[in-house]
């Protein structure tokens, strides 16, 4: 029975062997066809599309990945816009594949994110240049010598842009230059106009003071002064007379003509010339509120702006303006009010 039985499992696996090699045979036989006729490959599908074929999955992932993430340069970053998706095919070996289109149609539409420095003038951008080095640079450039006070309010702004528009140093500069320059024109005319409007303040407060106000009281000064000439008081203060149409501003004192005349204490000489009835006068002014006035002289030999000692020579005694014969008129004033000269000196 054994024997029976194990006839029949030789037999069987016989006829097995024989049947699997003869599938095998036949696989390999097809395999070889298809092998002859047809290679794997990738469909690429872009945004649901079928786009092609590709033969490296790997290689050009790599490609495109290498790519995206190059930060050469002013390139802050690049974004793709499409992104294929791949599968895996067998293709007939005639078809053509297209690896670097793909790589290309990615690359194409890319979009390329640039860092770029902006450099400002009171905010306002000006030039734009592709590195922060290169823009602090130009700025310490453009802002050396640049003299105080001079408006010129430089910065540098970092900018994220799709589009790589920059200036090279030179233009950068010559942009920046042009606009320092105006601003130190500006300032040069605005000094100047203040200088100007300053000398002008200046000249009116030489301005001299003829005004008849007249104070009797003895109004304290803090300065000593000396009498100018020596002589004889011909007119007193407050006097009225014939050739004057008001009262006496001053203290007349007659002398010869040519007595040197003498300042009454230090100061500026704030006028100097010829002033109407007060022939040649001179005004120092002794403080901000004191002044003294010289009139009728001959000749003057201050002018004005000059610093006196008390004591100098100013000028000399004559009868220029009106006047009816050589002698000094002589004025103080305190806050441009005349006061009596008799108060404070030739008692
Ligand atoms: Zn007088």
């Amino acid at each position: 029975m054994n024997f029976i039985l194990g006839k029949y499992i030789i037999h069987y696996t016989k006829e097995t062997i024989k049947a699997l090699k003869i599938i095998l045979l036949a696989t390999l036989i097809m395999v070889a066809i298809l092998a002859l006729k047809y290679k794997p490959a990738y469909s690429v599908t872009i945004a649901g599309e079928t786009f092609g074929y590709i033969d490296n999955k790997e290689r050009l992932e790599k490609k495109i990945n290498n790519f995206l993430n190059n930060t050469e340069g002013a390139i802050a970053f690049i974004e793709a816009t499409i992104n294929p998706e791949y599968n895996l095919v067998l293709i007939n070996r005639n078809i053509q594949t297209k690896d670097s289109e793909v790589y290309a149609k990615v690359k194409d539409t890319a979009i390329t994110t640039y860092r770029i420095y902006a450099i400002t003038i009171d905010g306002e951008e000006k030039t734009r240049v592709d590195s922060e080095e290169e823009a602090e640079k130009i700025v310490n450039q453009v802002k050396e010598g640049l003299q105080e006070g001079v408006s010129l309010d430089l910065a540098i702004v970092e900018k994220y842009e799709t589009q790589f528009n920059v200036s090279n140093r030179e233009d950068a500069l010559s942009t920046l230059t042009v606009i320092k320059d105006e601003r130190v024109a500006a300032f040069e005319k605005a000094k100047a106009e203040e200088a100007a409007r300053k000398a002008a303040e200046a000249a009116a407060t030489r301005k001299v003071n003829t005004s008849i106000n007249v104070s009797y009281d003895v109004n304290p000064i803090e300065i000593a002064l000396i009498q100018p000439v020596s002589g004889t008081i011909s007119s007193r203060f407050g006097a009225r007379s014939s050739i004057r149409s008001s009262v006496h501003t001053g203290l007349d004192i007659a002398c010869p003509l040519g007595t040197p005349i003498k300042a009454a204490a230090s100061g500026v000489v704030s006028f100097g010339s010829m002033k109407g009835s007060y022939g040649n006068l001179i005004v120092i002014s002794h403080s901000d509120t004191v002044q003294t006035y010289y009139a009728h002289c001959n000749s003057i030999v201050v002018s004005p702006g000059q610093t006196v000692n008390q004591g100098d020579i100013i000028g000399y005694v004559g009868t220029t303006g009106n006047s009816t014969g050589p002698h000094l008129h002589l004025e103080i004033r305190i806050n441009g009010v005349a006061q009596n000269p008799q108060n404070y000196l030739y008692y």
